[in-house]
Parts: C-alpha cells; sequence; structure tokens
C-alpha cells in the first residue's frame, strides 16, 4: 500500500487495529468476487452483518447507542480501506453511518436514538436517505414531496430518486416539506402503508450497489418518526457534509488501489523486450500518480483533524471531496491505460474504479456544485443559491 508520507504513522495502536481488520476483510471477503458482483450488478446482502460486528456501522455513534464512538479519523480510514475494495460498499457503510444514523442522532428524539441506532449499528436494520428527487438533485430546496399535518402525523407523498440502499432498507430518512414550505425529516419504515420502492437497473457506474426509487402515495407516519430538531434545508445538509467527508477519503482508497494494480501490472507485464517499468513514459505515469495519491491523501488526514477537533465547515469537506474524488478518477483512468486491453476486464480493478468514480463525483454534490461552494468562500458571490452560510452552516 502506497503510504509515501508515512501518513499512517499517526494512527493509535487502536486505530492501526481497525484499519489492518478491514484491510484482511476487504481482501478476503470482498476482492476475489467484486468483479463478478459488479457485473451481476449487486450488493453483497449477506455481508451487512459481518459490517456490524466488526463495528463499521455506528464507528463515530456513542457506545450507548451501540456504535464505536471513535474519531471521525477511523471513520475515514474504515472508508478508505473499503474503498480500496469498491465504491459501492464504501457507499452502503457512508449511508448508514452518516445519512442515517447521524440525522437520528443530531435531529432525532431520545426515544428514537433508542429504538433505531443500536439495531443500524449491528446491520440488524438498514437505513436509507431520501433527499434527490427526479426533478431536484443539486437543488434539493426545489423538492416536491409533501408533508400535509394530520391528527397523529403527516401524510407523505412524492417520489425520491437515486436513493443508495433504498429497495433493501428497513427504514428510510425522507426529507419534505411541511404545510409551511418547510423541510422537515421523517423516519419512515419499510411497512408503512403506501411506502413503495423501484430499482435502477441500467447503471454504468457503481454497479454493486443498490439504487433505487422510493414513492410515497398519502403514506402516514405518525408524530413520534417526526425527526423534531430539524428545520430547514440546513438539516439535510449537515448530513451530506458528514457523507462527503468519507466519500474524500473513500477516494483515496482508490487512488491506493489503482496505483498498486498498475505498478504489479507494469512489472510484469513485457513489452519490447523489457518490462514496462523499464521505459520512462511508464514512470513517469506512476509518478504522477504517485503524487496524486500522497497529496490527496495529506488533505484527508488534515481534514480528519479538523473534523475531530471540530474545527471543520462545510466548505474545507466540499474541497477534500472534490479534489479527492477528481484526482482519483485520474489516476484509475492512468492504471486503466497502463493495463492495456486487460484494463477494460472486470478481472482488473482500475477500470471498474474508473466507472464507479462517475457516479461519486456526482453524487452528494458534483464537482460544479463544490466547485460554487469554494467559489462563493473565495469571492464572497453566491453563483448559486443553495449554499449560503445561512442554509449550510457547519
Ligand atoms: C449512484 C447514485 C447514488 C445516489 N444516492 C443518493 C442517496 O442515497 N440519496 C440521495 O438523496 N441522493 C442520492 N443520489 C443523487 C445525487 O446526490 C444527485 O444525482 C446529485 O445531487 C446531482 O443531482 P442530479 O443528478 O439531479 O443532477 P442535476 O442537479 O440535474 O445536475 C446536472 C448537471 O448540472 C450541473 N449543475 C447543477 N447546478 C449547476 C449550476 N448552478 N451551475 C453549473 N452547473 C450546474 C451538475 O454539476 C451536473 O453536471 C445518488 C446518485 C447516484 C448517481
Amino acid at each position: 500500500m502506497y503510504d509515501f508520507y508515512l501518513l499512517d504513522e499517526e494512527l493509535t495502536p487502536e486505530e492501526r487495529q481497525i484499519r489492518d481488520a478491514v484491510r484482511e476483510f476487504v481482501r478476503k471477503e470482498i476482492l476475489p468476487h467484486i468483479g463478478e458482483w459488479w457485473l451481476k450488478g449487486e450488493f453483497p446482502t449477506h455481508l451487512i452483518r459481518a459490517f456490524g460486528e466488526m463495528g463499521l456501522l455506528g464507528i463515530t455513534t456513542p457506545e450507548k447507542y451501540g456504535g464505536l464512538g471513535l474519531s471521525k479519523r477511523v471513520y475515514g480510514i474504515v472508508a478508505r480501506e473499503l474503498e480500496y475494495g469498491d465504491s459501492g460498499i464504501r457507499s452502503f457503510v457512508s449511508v448508514q453511518n452518516s445519512l442515517v444514523m447521524y440525522p437520528i442522532l443530531t435531529f432525532g428524539s431520545e426515544e428514537q436514538k433508542r429504538k433505531y441506532l443500536p439495531k443500524l449499528a449491528t446491520g440488524e436494520l438498514v437505513g436509507c436517505y431520501g433527499l434527490t428527487e427526479p426533478d431536484a438533485g443539486s437543488d434539493p430546496g426545489s423538492m416536491k414531496t409533501r408533508a400535509r399535518k394530520v391528527q397523529g402525523g403527516y401524510i407523505l407523498n412524492g417520489t425520491k430518486m437515486w436513493i443508495t440502499n433504498g429497495s433493501i432498507a428497513d427504514i428510510a430518512i425522507v426529507w419534505a416539506k411541511d404545510d409551511e414550505g418547510i423541510i422537515r425529516g421523517f423516519i419512515v419504515e419499510r411497512d408503512f402503508k403506501g411506502f413503495s420502492t423501484q430499482d435502477i437497473k441500467t447503471k454504468i457506474s457503481l454497479r454493486a450497489s443498490v439504487t433505487s426509487e422510493l414513492i410515497f402515495e398519502d403514506v402516514f407516519v405518525p408524530e413520534e418518526n417526526v425527526l423534531p430538531k430539524a428545520r430547514g434545508l440546513k438539516a439535510p445538509l449537515m448530513c451530506l457534509t458528514q457523507a462527503r467527508y468519507g466519500i474524500a477519503w473513500g477516494a483515496v482508497g482508490v487512488g491506493m488501489a489503482v496505483l498498486e494494480e498498475a505498478v504489479n501490472y507494469a512489472k510484469e507485464r513485457i513489452v519490447f523486450g523489457r518490462p514496462l517499468t523499464h521505459y520512462q513514459i511508464t514512470q513517469e505515469k506512476l509518478a504522477d500518480m504517485l503524487a496524486d495519491l500522497t497529496k490527496i491523501q495529506l488533505m484527508v488526514y488534515r481534514l480528519a483533524d479538523l473534523m475531530d477537533s471540530g474545527r471543520a465547515n462545510f466548505r474545507h469537506v466540499s474541497l477534500a471531496k472534490r479534489e479527492a474524488v477528481r484526482t482519483a478518477k485520474r489516476m484509475a483512468e492512468k492504471a486503466r491505460g497502463i493495463l492495456g486491453a486487460n484494463g477494460i476486464t472486470a478481472e482488473y480493478h482500475a477500470m471498474r474504479h474508473m466507472a464507479n468514480m462517475e457516479a461519486v463525483e456526482t453524487y452528494e454534490g458534483t464537482y460544479e456544485v463544490h466547485t460554487l461552494i469554494l467559489g462563493e468562500y473565495i469571492t464572497g458571490v453566491p453563483a448559486y443559491r443553495i449554499c449560503s452560510e445561512e442554509v449550510c452552516g457547519d
């Protein structure tokens, strides 16, 4: 594994233990099968309980709710090691941690925390997060899903689109506008009447991941399933900040995987009578990849420190998500090229990672959206209107 600036030497013994356990798990349980799962468009649901047993669901969740109560840095390391395997696997863990457990922990009642968090931590329950709609992606404030107040709760109507884990989820965190047009959060259980899902099967990116449409037709959600402390767009955006942080770390895992694969291949592949590594053009490609990887490794490590010391804001996270994913995509493309024709097969990893990076660059704020967040920070001009200080917060 390439760690040129020895950054992992900063890890505590406990953090190293978790890293090594996840690393071994990925090599044993994921890498031998991932090409096949990806081609078949399957997510390995049989591994969910194993993720729970390893503590990967609820890494930063306090122990009293069944989590490990560990740092954001550990969460990052786990995301990196999982995405070394595949972005779909990391996405599952990101959604459960950052988009389901985090909102319940941050905006939920004590009863909601006790009811859902311990079961989410073991994997007994799976969650999903419904913010995007067919006509509202980068601009979630334009959502059409409505929550009409009725006696004892709300009636939900609308559609959510592109939802990771949708059809395998037992609960969905759903964002909808109430009668006053304020965005509220709801915990919708799978068996609530009028709630159905439909999988999106035609993806040619992130294929080892379930992506679904969520449909709400007059779904009654009782008052006790409303997140009491979530009001306005800031709440769902705060969840995205958490998830984007993990995505940045995950992209580093992709960078490590494709550099390693490219080097190993280039050492073995003989062209014009010599291994590919003996040519200067190849060495330049590999040196560029090492430089790219080291830059994003440094970035996420520093971001982890800012997160753990409470000094990070959403803009810091935007920069890391934007840069890490674009860099990993570029690295995967280079690695794919070094592998020649073999590089376009699922027997190797580079092209699968390259294809996955397309979805990862789109979800959780596209490259352009993060550019605009940073552009607003630099110039003071909100070139789009979603992410002012007021709605994004820290
Ligand atoms: C595999 C996958 C899994 C996902 N999982 C989830 C999930 O679990 N939960 C969830 O809620 N959502 C999820 N999403 C949805 C994802 O967050 C959205 O796709 C994303 O926010 C972009 O929205 P959009 O696809 O509607 O694109 P649009 O918003 O329609 O954007 C189209 C293009 O326009 C660009 N653009 C947008 N605004 C501007 C602007 N102001 N200036 C210039 N260019 C602009 C975008 O960058 C993009 O290139 C997932 C998506 C994918 C692909």
